[in-house]
């Protein structure tokens, strides 16, 4: 096992039969962890995960009880491991500009036909990016991901959809992205800077 914690922010592993993978970290908080196993459920963690957004089990249906009672906003629940495993924050922007959803949205509070677009949205977007890195050597993953992205990191550029400015909302240790004019009314959401002038 390899934990980062200030460390190196990359790993390349190669294998006896000549494959192998890398692990990249860009955030500022350094978590990234691999773990050698026989069966993934010995690696704690791995059987806290939601299911794979992109399997079979995961059905509409199966996405509507998921968000019936839930309390948190819905960028907070498609980013949270155990809900639904594999989507972090940059592809949580980009399901949510594609479903022309606020990020804020109670996840409770979604309709029927919200919860259709979001569904749809997560695995159109979730494909497109599987379809795109696909073919790609390890190391040119992390530009390919960026190139592809419409909002997440774009903060000050156009929105590929209106032209609208793309905002953001900034956290401690991270930022999320959105567009205005598609995702929220027009309306700036705060964020803590935002606040602290307000104050
Ligand atoms: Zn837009």
């Amino acid at each position: 096992m390899y934990k980062s914690q200030e460390g190196p922010l990359a790993l390349r592993v190669r294998l006896v039969e000549g494959g192998g993978f890398e692990v990249t970290e860009a955030g500022t908080r350094k978590q990234v962890a691999v773990y050698v196993v026989r069966d993934p459920q010995e690696v704690p963690g791995v059987a806290r995960l939601g299911p794979d957004p992109l399997g079979d089990g995961f059905t509409r249906e199966a996405f509507g009880r998921m968000l019936a009672g839930e309390g948190r906003q819905i960028k907070g629940v498609l980013r949270d491991q155990g809900v639904l495993a594999g989507i972090g924050n940059a592809y949580s922007d980009e399901i949510l500009h594609v479903a022309r959803m606020s990020p804020f949205k109670a996840a409770a509070s979604l309709s029927e036909e919200e919860t259709d677009l979001l569904y749809a949205a997560i695995g159109t977007t979730l494909r497109d990016a599987v379809a795109r890195s696909g073919a790609l050597e390890p190391g040119k993953l992390k530009a390919e991901k960026k190139s592809g992205m419409r909002v997440h990191g774009r903060t000050g550029e156009a929105c590929p959809v209106c032209g609208d400015r793309v905002r953001e909302v900034v956290y401690r240790d991270r930022s999320m992205q959105y567009c205005p004019t598609c995702q929220t009314g027009g309306k700036v959401l705060a964020d803590r800077r935002m606040s602290r002038l307000l104050n």
